[in-house]
């Protein structure tokens, strides 16, 4: 028997459920122009988890939760890729002096929309696949998070605000990278926050502690009286991440080019 991580129930068998949705996996392949039978890389910087492997598309554990438990989800994660990516030519671009800042959506249902961060963040945080391996939450806001869920309430501004920002061009909307915790500096410098790459360029940041944003973060957490806003991160290429990514990418050729030698064994 096995015990399902939501619910607590034995049942036979778990679902064999996912963590994000596959419509942002399979938005990132479209850019990417990925053929059917080429898997997503999962780029991480995380050194003892090489090779990086191919990622099933959907990041799936069926270690997790029952079928039911993943019904509960069903609602959050259909709504979400319809919001964020199907009505996309929807999303209002905000220009400053030439510069795309970021996009805005006037209408969006605040509380599907905050129950699905939350339970993607419950869902990586019960999950013990190596790809969520730094995402390390207390058993209070693993609960917490829980309690959400179930009641169907996402518990105010104050309970796992969060603020998303998409990569406006091509690359940075063809890569998934595994979820951290973010860097303690700028605006969430003294935060308990997480950072997840939910795949079409979109990345969110979840804060797990009590602690407030401080100005001017705080007028970028998605709240209900205001329209959504989605900030602009800043063209993949000159990002933070393009460096460190390009790293990882020529140690994880690397490793693979060594594993190969070495055993053959390993399907590239
Ligand atoms: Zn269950």
């Amino acid at each position: 028997m096995k015990t399902c991580k939501f619910c607590k129930e034995k049942v036979v068998k778990l679902a064999n459920a996912h963590v994000l949705p596959r419509a942002y996996f399979e938005y990132s392949r479209r850019k990417a122009k990925m053929t059917k039978t080429q898997s997503m890389k999962l780029i991480t910087n995380t050194k003892d988890q090489f090779p990086i492997g191919k990622v099933r598309i959907g990041w799936y554990d069926s270690d997790l939760v029952c079928a039911e438990c993943e019904n509960r989800f069903a609602p959050y994660d259909n709504y979400s890729p319809r919001l964020l990516l199907q009505n996309e030519d929807h999303h209002r671009q905000i220009i400053v002096n030439g510069d795309l800042k970021g996009w805005e959506i006037a209408q969006f249902d605040y509380e599907k929309l905050k129950l699905f961060v939350i339970s993607v963040l419950w869902r990586a945080g019960a999950s013990q696949l190596p790809q969520f391996g730094k995402i390390n939450l207390s058993q209070e806001e693993l609960e917490r998070a829980r309690q959400n869920i179930l009641n169907n309430d996402s518990g105010g501004d104050n309970n796992f605000s969060f603020i998303i920002a998409r990569f406006p061009d091509d690359i940075g909307q063809s890569f998934m990278a595994d979820p951290h915790p973010e860097y303690d500096t700028d605006m969430f410098a003294g935060l308990n926050a997480y950072r997840f790459y939910i795949g079409a360029g979109y990345i969110v940041y979840i804060k797990v502690g009590t602690k407030l944003f401080p100005e001017p973060g705080r007028s970028f957490v998605v709240s209900k009286e205001t329209p959504l806003r989605i900030l602009t991160r800043d063209n993949f290429l000159q990002s933070k991440e393009a460096d460190s990514m390009r790293k990882v990418m020529e140690d994880a050729d690397k490793t693979l080019t060594e594993i190969k030698g070495v055993g053959g064994k390993k399907k590239q």
